[in-house]
């Protein structure tokens, strides 16, 4: 079997050396054929300059450079329609993904799982508002989303090579791997690992990729918001409905007199209108929403992939190359 390991870069000079030093002393320990695949997100430094070094001493790595800057998510997109191993692993290029945890997830793959999703315990680095805003954040897209999305993943995960050519059909624009990847369905297992500081370098995630990630998720996962104003609509037009009994129950018991001149056809007026508008906006919401879905394109099924032959038989000899 051949393993692929994804990894997207960006302005990465400060670590991009020791990354690879340590990655590679990973994957020498693992019985398999391995290539590295570094994507260079148009990195404005030293960065490819680096990885070009680090080819021409290992032909093992391999490196794809973007055109200019295009985000995580599509640099490791890039990287997975590139990557032709059997298992593909997507990481981090700063140290924050343990590459430690390889083995773990490639003896998941070998018991048959075609997703192995990671899931960060807690980031000492990250601060008290970031780790609020993310949980709250899955929880609201666990609430918005028909896909179950698993809080605090990572994008460090393992892929199956049927995953992965599940995954290339995606071509939606706005892209949010973690919800994709539980979205396709396959069988997938959960590693922990803690969340470890950066190598060197600082964040390139800065708070509009971050806020553009997140409205990604809420936005091609849930089409609830276009529908909102359907419910707003019905309460005003049930405010509009307990006015009009309010006013027949007062002229029935005689108490007309109490009702200020005008007040009952103004405010019937602005509710009803304002009801049924919202309703309206609402229906043309869903319609909206239905285009939406349609112009993703996304495949309409996958078969599940069948059990890979000879796993079992891999695990054993596995077991038999760490006696040795
Ligand atoms: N990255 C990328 N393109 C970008 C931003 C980030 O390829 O536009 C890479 C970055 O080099 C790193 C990974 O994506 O390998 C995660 O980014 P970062 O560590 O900055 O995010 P954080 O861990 O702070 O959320
Ligand atoms: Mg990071």
């Amino acid at each position: 079997m051949r393993l692929s390991v994804v990894v997207p870069v960006y302005n990465e000079e400060a670590v991009v050396l020791s990354f690879h030093a340590r990655l590679a002393g990973v994957l020498d320990g693992v019985p398999c054929a391995w290539e590295i695949c570094y994507v260079d997100d148009g990195s404005t430094d030293q960065t490819a300059e680096m990885i070009r070094h680090i080819m021409n001493a290992d032909a093992r790595v391999r490196l794809l450079q973007l055109s200019r800057n295009f985000g995580h998510q599509v640099a490791l997109t890039a990287g997975m329609d590139h990557a032709d191993g059997d298992a593909v692993i997507t990481m981090d290029g700063d140290g924050q993904h343990p590459p430690e945890l390889i083995p773990e997830l490639l003896a998941l793959y070998q018991k048959g799982y075609d997703l192995v999703l990671t899931q960060r315990r807690a980031d000492k680095d990250a601060g008290l508002i970031k780790r609020l805003t993310s949980r709250g954040f899955y929880w609201l897209i666990n609430r918005l989303s028909q896909t179950y999305i698993l809080p605090d993943s990572a994008d460090f995960r393992l892929m199956s090579r049927e995953a992965v050519l599940g995954l290339r059909q995606v071509r939606e624009q706005h892209r949010f791997l973690r919800g994709i990847v539980t979205w396709m369905g396959f069988s997938w297992a959960v590693v922990h690992f803690q969340a470890q500081p950066r190598l060197a370098g600082c964040s390139k995630y800065s708070s509009r990729k971050m806020l553009e990630l997140a409205g990604n998720a809420v936005f091609s996962f849930s089409t609830v918001p276009l529908r909102l104003a359907i419910w707003m609509g019905f309460i005003l037009l049930f405010f509009s409905a307990t006015e009009v009994a309010w006013v027949l129950y007062l002229i029935s018991v005689g108490r007309q007199a109490e009702l200020v001149p005008g007040w009952t056809s103004l405010m019937l007026a602005l509710l009803g209108i304002g009801g049924v508008q919202l309703v309206l906006l609402g229906l043309v919401g869903q319609y909206v929403g239905l285009i939406f879905q349609e112009t993703k394109k996304r495949p309409l099924y996958f078969l599940k992939p069948q059990p890979r032959r000879g796993a079992a038989a891999e695990t054993v000899e596995i077991e038999e190359n760490l006696r040795v």
